[in-house]
């Protein structure tokens, strides 16, 4: 346990419900912001709730020291944005190889933020799901991105604020193996019917990883990590707390 307290972006999606169960195994004090962007679905904000109950209802992660949650209203990126996630549009791969549902630097207004709400709380440590693995296409996930702003936050700040990405370097497969390792089966059992991660807002469809389409960029990213976790022979046992 280290004595710092971490602030946790946590949009109630796959990589940000692991990286709090991490946040909760590390960190002496853990809370949570989200962003209301006026996602097309309200989906996302209520699995965040579902989540948050379901992980204090739950043995598998240590919730003792979970604070409060904090929601932003962001609606302002839709208006500065053409982004698919708050337009009616068709969720497709650009030529750049960037989905359609790029909106750009979103991360550095995410973190942002989450700095100034940090710095409130007597945050030490901000905790974030960017992934280069996964996402490459998204230049504000890369960590060369997050050194930078990180920098520049204490400097703004006049106090440090380091930007934690747990799961830069792993696939999706990587992130439900964490998953048994951090929480064991019941904590991979609120990843699968809890989070959600759904381009399109899907809660009707439940596949073995969880709901969704099935067949938007988000959904087949899951699936394929499931698939691959699966057969890798997902190990029964805790590997303990990391
Ligand atoms: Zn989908």
């Amino acid at each position: 346990m280290i004595s710092q307290n971490a602030l946790v972006l946590f949009s109630g999606g796959q990589d940000s419900t692991i990286c709090l169960a991490w946040a909760l195994a590390r960190y002496n004090r853990v809370t949570t912001i989200g962003f209301d962007y006026r996602q097309r679905h309200s989906v996302e904000l209520e699995c965040r709730q579902n989540v948050l109950n379901a992980l204090r209802a739950s043995d598998c992660v240590d919730t003792s020291e979970l604070g409060e949650d904090t929601l932003l209203d962001l609606g302002i990126l839709g208006q500065i944005s053409e982004t698919s996630l708050t337009r009616n549009a068709e969720i497709e791969i650009s030529d750049s190889g960037l989905p359609t549902t790029f909106v750009p630097g979103r991360n550095l207004i995410f973190l942002t933020l989450a700095s100034a709400v940090g710095w409130r709380q007597s945050a030490d440590v901000l905790v974030g799901g960017m992934c280069e693995t996964d996402y490459s296409g998204y230049p504000d996930c890369r960590r060369a991105t997050l050194d930078a702003q990180e920098q520049a936050l204490a400097l703004g700040l006049d106090r440090e604020m380091v930007i934690e990405t747990p799961l830069m370097h792993k696939s999706k497969a990587d992130t439900f193996a964490m998953a048994q390792s951090l929480g064991g089966q019941e904590l991979v059992d609120i990843v699968v019917e809890h989070t959600h991660t759904c381009y399109l807002g899907d809660r009707s469809t439940r596949h073995d990883w969880g709901y969704g389409c099935g067949t938007c960029p988000a959904c087949k990213l899951r699936a394929t990590g499931w698939a691959d976790w699966q057969k890798a022979g997902c190990p029964d046992e805790p590997t303990g707390l990391a």
